[in-house]
This record gives structure tokens, sequence and C-alpha cells, in this order.
């Protein structure tokens, strides 16, 4: 049984509109143990019938029959299974991978044995075959001529296929140098098929065992010349047969393995590139970041649908025939019901933030109370009035210094509070909450009703006895809600007043707040009149109080808020365990002669902006999804040419018979290698961004789905890349991409 048999093989090259012959009717037969030298004139077809062996080039007429068996029908993966098993190639120009070491070229042809030590031993053997054991960290670009070609040898012997074809491989070296590679081709060759091209016989004269003269195409003569290059060697077939089926099975599993293992290879081998890529990848991911974080704007800036604020099992119930409620019905009302706290005037509720300077920002904070922001806190929550636990955005933390926020002052409408409690979060899109015990709550909405508005005191001072006769008025400008002062109290502070010794029962004292708001479409007056039994004397405020400022205790403004609403305020709100109770309870309150709304329903109530919000949001999932896209575009414009580097190297892997699918795998692992310095970075930069409050306030800071989203986004991308890469480069056939695939 002949190895290779060639019948009536014929081939016809035709390019833009010429016919030329390559080849025809070539009948050969070659075995193992031969050392054929095929000579010729150039353009006589050598390579042709060398390329047409190797399975590197197709052929149009005739048959070639490997061990017997036709291969006509072969596809692509055929012919590389074929290569794979059977065919070491050597080029006039060496086709070593440049930007790899003489060892890892080596290696890439071992990669059938799984074993790194065995490998690294076996590359190691044939290195000194070859006789380069001092160059083996050498890379290929390094290499003399004579050097790159024992190091093709050495990679073709790591494969130890049956056939080692050899396209003119001294053609580029001197006579001396080419003696010895003939020579190490000869011994390297026993008991494998090696032919050789060449038009210098007298090289190959000493060894070869047959000559094939070539001439136009066809066969002009074919000698033997001496016996087979043969060793007795005794194989036993039945075991290479039984390796070979074990080896069918874990197929992929390899494939996968040489895949990544190639990849890695790629990846160090070229650091220029390799960088030029991360950085590609990471200036996409910052990209896709920035377009995503400013899309992430003008979503938050559309707004909310917020009606009432939303608070876990809020009912807000006003009656069904809009008449007002009495605080006796409202009293029998919650009992029946349940409840676990109500609130007659619950509009200080829905009008809950506040807006804070802290040095040079602006910021807007949402007061809140009886929430949980979990138990990995910083501090404590607040249990006093004068107490309030932060929910801070990270970038904060610069503000309240390196030891923190907590025992420090917190100034919020003009009174300080001690904060008891912190805890940061990495959300720019998470508002920054204020946690405050539920009457410093209110005194602080309250706050925003009496002091944002106009508001003013008058106070009268007399003296009743004869002796000293003062009427004296003084203005206060600023009325503020104080935490620190308890029941009905109210607190001056004047220089103008302080003349005046206010705990003498002569004095007498009336005066009378007022303050007008304007909220629920609805104009209120809020308005209290005071006398000598309302005037205390507060140490904390002593300290801290400024002058011309009025202070009142979270009561005084509560009677203020009730004198108010007491007359048209008909809405208020009911609190039970959780949204679920609260949800029977309406529903039960809808049947009962009220109109009953969960708080949390009314958030999304505004159907038609809910309408826009969803069409706003599939346009900007629509344009996100244009910007990877665009982002690929460009990425993929970017590693065009650099990938072009790799299109000889990719073609010399594929001469290797290293399959496509292993080059495949290689290629992707090699792209997603070089993504992980953008995945590592990328946190790194947004928090740098978040933590810096001038860049903060350029980018919204990212839920955690949105970088699961960018991330996902560049994962797509970049498979996408390498993908399109990868076939651009597999297009053109082996002996095109091959740089000396037809020398002349
Ligand atoms: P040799 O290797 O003996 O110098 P080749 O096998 O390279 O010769 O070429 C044989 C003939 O086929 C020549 O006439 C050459 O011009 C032609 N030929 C080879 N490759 C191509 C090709 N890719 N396209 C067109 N003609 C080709
Ligand atoms: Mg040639």
């Amino acid at each position: 049984m002949a190895l290779l048999k060639l019948k009536d093989i014929g081939k016809i090259y035709v390019s833009e509109g010429n016919i030329a012959v390559g080849i025809r009717g070539i009948n050969l037969s070659f075995d193992k143990g031969e050392f054929v030298a095929i000579t010729g004139k150039s353009g006589s077809g050598k390579s042709t019938l060398l390329n047409i062996i190797s399975g590197m080039d197709s052929y149009e007429e005739g048959e070639l029959y490997v061990e017997n068996n036709p291969t006509s029908h072969y596809i692509q993966s055929d012919w590389e299974e074929y290569r794979k098993e059977y065919i070491s190639f050597i080029f006039q120009d060496y086709n070593i991978i440049d930007s790899f070491t003489v060892l890892q070229n080596v290696e890439l042809a071992l990669m059938n044995i799984k074993n790194k030590k065995e490998r690294r031993a076996r590359a190691l053997e044939l290195i000194d075959r070859v006789g380069l054991t001092d160059r083996i960290h050498h890379k290929g670009s390094q290499l003399s001529g004579g050097q790159k070609q024992r190091t093709v040898i050495a990679r073709a012997l790591a494969k130890d296929s049956p056939i080692i074809l050899a396209d003119e491989p001294t053609g580029n070296l001197d006579s001396k140098t080419s003696v010895e590679i003939i020579k190490l081709l000869k011994e390297v060759a026993e008991n494998k098929l090696l032919i050789v091209v060449t038009h210098n016989f007298e090289q190959v004269e000493d060894y070869a065992t047959r000559e094939i003269r070539i001439y136009d195409g066809a066969i002009e003569f074919d000698h033997k010349l001496r016996a087979d290059n043969k060793e007795s060697v005794t194989e036993n077939k039945q075991e290479i047969k039984e390796a070979e089926k074990n080896k069918k099975n874990k197929e992929f599993v390899n494939d996968f393995k040489d895949g990544l293992k190639l990849g890695g290879a790629i990846y160090t081998s070229k650091p220029k590139l390799t960088v030029f890529i991360s950085l590609l990848l990471l200036m996409g991911t910052l990209g896709l970041f920035f377009v995503t974080s400013s899309f992430n704007v003008s979503y938050s800036s559309f707004g909310d649908p917020t009606m009432f604020t939303p608070m876990d099992g809020r009912v807000i119930v006003t009656k069904d025939d809009g008449s007002l409620i009495t605080d006796e019905e409202l009293g029998l009302l919650a009992s029946e019901y349940g409840v676990k706290d109500y609130i007659r005037y619950d509009l200080p509720l829905d009008y809950g933030s506040a807006f804070l300077v802290l040095d040079d920002i602006y910021t807007n904070a949402t007061l809140c109370y009886n929430k949980d922001f979990g138990s990995d806190i910083i501090g404590r929550y607040p249990e006093r009035d004068n107490e309030i636990f932060l929910y801070a955005p990270i970038s904060l933390r610069n503000y309240f210094g390196k030891a923190g926020i907590i025992n420090n002052k917190f100034e919020l409408f003009s009174y300080e509070y001690d904060v008891v409690g912190v805890k940061y979060f990495y959300d720019n899109n998470l508002p920054f909450q204020i946690l405050l015990t539920k009457d410093a709550y209110f005194s602080a909405n309250y706050m925003k009703y009496i002091t944002e508005y106009f508001n003013y005191a008058d106070v009268l001072v007399e003296s009743t006895t004869g002796y000293e006769n003062i009427s004296h008025r003084v203005s206060f400008y600023q009325v503020v809600v104080s935490p620190a002062l308890q029941g009905d109290s109210i607190y001056l502070s004047s220089s103008e007043l302080s003349k005046y010794d206010l705990s003498n029962p002569d004095i007498k004292i009336t005066g009378e707040i007022s303050s007008n708001y304007y909220a629920a479409s609805k104009n209120y007056t809020f308005s209290y009149t005071f006398d000598n039994s309302n005037i205390v004397d507060s140490e904390i405020l002593a300290q801290s109080a400024e002058d011309n400022f009025i202070y009142i205790s979270v009561d005084v403004a509560n009677k203020m808020v009730e004198n108010a609403f007491k007359d048209n305020y008909v809405q208020f709100s009911l609190f039970f365990e959780n949204d679920k109770a609260a949800a029977e309870a309406a529903e039960k309150l809808s049947n009962s002669g009220y109109i009953a709304v969960l708080s949390t329903d009314t958030y999304e109530q505004v159907s038609f902006e809910l309408i826009l919000l969803k069409i706003f949001n599939i346009i900007t999932l629509c344009v996100w999804f244009g910007a990877v896209i665009f982002i690929a575009f460009f990425i993929n414009l970017c590693c065009h040419r650099a990938m072009d580097a790799f299109k000889a190297d990719m073609a010399i892997m594929r001469s290797m018979g290293i399959s496509a699918k292993v080059i495949r795998i290689g290629m992707y692992s090699r792209m997603f290698i070089s993504i992980i310095p953008a995945f590592v970075l990328f946190p790194v930069i947004a928090i740098t961004i978040f933590t810096v409050p001038s860049l903060n306030a350029l980018f919204k800071y990212l839920y955690w789905w949105h970088y699961l989203l960018i991330v996902l986004g560049m994962l797509i991308m970049t498979a996408r890349v390498a993908h399109k890469q990868i076939d651009r480069l597999f297009k053109e056939s082996v002996k095109k991409s091959l740089r000396g695939g037809d020398a002349k």
C-alpha cells in the first residue's frame, strides 16, 4: 500500500482571464522511507505539485489517494485533518512565527502532548537535535536563516507526521548552511516520506533516494537513486489505533485547551499589539460607561411620576364626600383598622426633602424616618430628636473627612444635629437620605413650611408696673423649628430683647408667628400666638442661635400646621405593618365611604407618564445598543490593520495542521484575555470618578446592573470583533496567505 498516490492529477490556474497550467497528468506513488528530490525549472509546477500533496491547494483533475483513500470529496475541514495527521511543511522563507520564541514555535507543534513537563522536555530534546539549544528563548525575528530553518525542522519533527514536504528549503541560505540543513532533514526523516523541491540538485544528490524532474507541468523523468532511508522499526499498529481513538473522544476538550494555550501564547508574543488591543478595549469600555452614564442622566432627569412619598405600609385616605375628618373619627378609624400609626396632617410627608449646602456642593437630601438601611452601618441609628443618621453617596465621604462624620454636627434648616451613624453607598442614582426620629422628621418638615416661605414674628414687650413703662416691638425675620425645645416652648434670640429681664413677671410679652405656604394647590397660613408662658431659656440654643431668630418646638409647629389645616385639609395617612396589610385595609376603606390609595401605588399611577417613560426606556436601550455597535465598529476598524500581522502567523499554524477550530479558540481567548485589564481598570476608574466630587457631578454613578450591561456589551463586542477579524483572516487560502508559497 502506497502512502500517497497521485492519479492523473491536474491543476489549472485561472486568473484575470488567463489560464495557466500548474501541473497536468501527474501519476506518482510515494512511500515511507523515500527521500524524493523534485527538480525542474522555475514555473514548471514544482510548488503546485507540493501544495496539492500537502492539501494546501485544491486539484481539479484526477485523484489523490492517501493510504488508498480517495480525497477528491474532501472539504476544508477534511484537509485540515489530513494536514494535521500527515503533513509537515517546510518553506523557502522559513515560516516560523516571528513573535514566538524557538521554544514556543516548537511547542506549538507539540500541542498534542497534554502534560506540560513532558511537552517541554520533548521540545528541548528536538531543539537539541537540530542544534539550537543555545537559542531556545530567542524570538523568531532574532534568528538567522539557517537557525530559522532548523526551528522549522524541529517543528516538523515535533509533529512526527509521516510526510515532510519542503519547498526550496535552502533557497535563501548560503551553500554551507544549505548542505547542513539537507543533511539534517535526511537524518530526521528516517522512515518518513521526505519530498524536497529544489532547483539545485547537487545539494541533495548525496542523500536523495529518488529524483523526479518536472517540465512544463508534467513529469519529465522519475529516477530511483539509491535504497530507501528505512529503519527497521516494529510499530505496534494496534496500539496506535487505540491511542487515536482516545484522542478523538477527548477532541473537543483538547481543542479548547489547545486554543486557550495558543491564545495565551499569542497574547504574550506580541506585547505592543496586545497593549494596543487592551487599550482599545479599555477605551471601548469607558466609552460605553460614559454613554450608559449619560443615558442614565437623561433617564433620571425625566423624573419619577411621584404623587405621594412611597412608604411601606402607608395608605393615604380622604373621605368620599370630601368632608373633613374629626380627631374623634380618626381615632376610631385607627383603632378599628388596627393601624400602627396615623398622621392627620400628612402633607409634610410628601414634601420631605431638604436642600443642603455642604461647602461648595449643593445636595438634595430626602428626609425619612422609620427606615432600615441594614445592619452593616457605621455607628448607630438615631434615638433622640437631635440625632440623625446619614445614608450618603460615597463622594460625600471626602467632605466628612477621614475621621468620619460621626459625632460631628450637621446643620439642617439652621439647626445642628448630631450625626450618630452613617452608611455610604456607591450608586449615584440613589438619593442621599437623612434618617431622623419621627418627631425630628416632622419638625424638619414643618421647618420647610415655616421657613422656606415668607415668615415673620412680631413680639410686643410691655411692662404693666408703673415704675418702668415699656412698650417695645421686636421683629424676627426667621422662624426655626428646633428639636431642642420641648412642649409649647419658644426661644427668642434677640440682642434687642436681651435688654429686658424676661424673667421679671411684670414684663409682658405677646407675639404672633405667621407664615404662608402654598401646597397641594392651596395657600395655607400658619400662625401661632404666644405669651410669656411659652418663652423658655435653652442652653443648647444659647450657643448656636442666631440673632433675630425665633425658635419654636415641634409641638408649636404642629399646632401651627393644625391651625392652618384644620378647616380645609381633608387628607390623612394611616400606617400599617407592611404594604400587604395596607392594601387589604385600603380595599376595605374604599368600600366604606373613603378614598384610599397605597403610597407605593400612587408612585406609578400616572399612566401617561409611565407610557412615555417606557417608550423612553426602549429608545434609550436602542440608542445604547447603537453605541455598542458603533464602538464595536470603531474597535474593529482599529484592529483591522493590527490583526494583519497575524495573517501570516495564522497561515503558518494552519499549514502546520493546527485546526481552524483551535486557532479560532486561540484568537477568541486572546481577545478575551485582552479585555481583562479593561474589566479590572473600569471599576477603578468608575470609583475614582465617583469619589472625586467635581467629576462626580458630571457622571451619574450606575446601578450594578448597568455594570453588568457594560461588561456584557463589551463581551459581545469583543466576540464580534474577534469573529469578524478571524473570518477575514480565514477567508484566504493557506497557500495564498503564506509569504513564500510560490517562490520563483
Ligand atoms: P515552480 O514552483 O516550479 O516554480 P509553480 O508551481 O509555482 O512553479 O507554478 C507553475 C505554473 O502555475 C506557473 O506557470 C505559474 O505561473 C502558475 N501559477 C502558480 N501559482 C499560480 C497562481 N496562484 N495563479 C495563477 N497561476 C499560478
Ligand atoms: Mg516554486
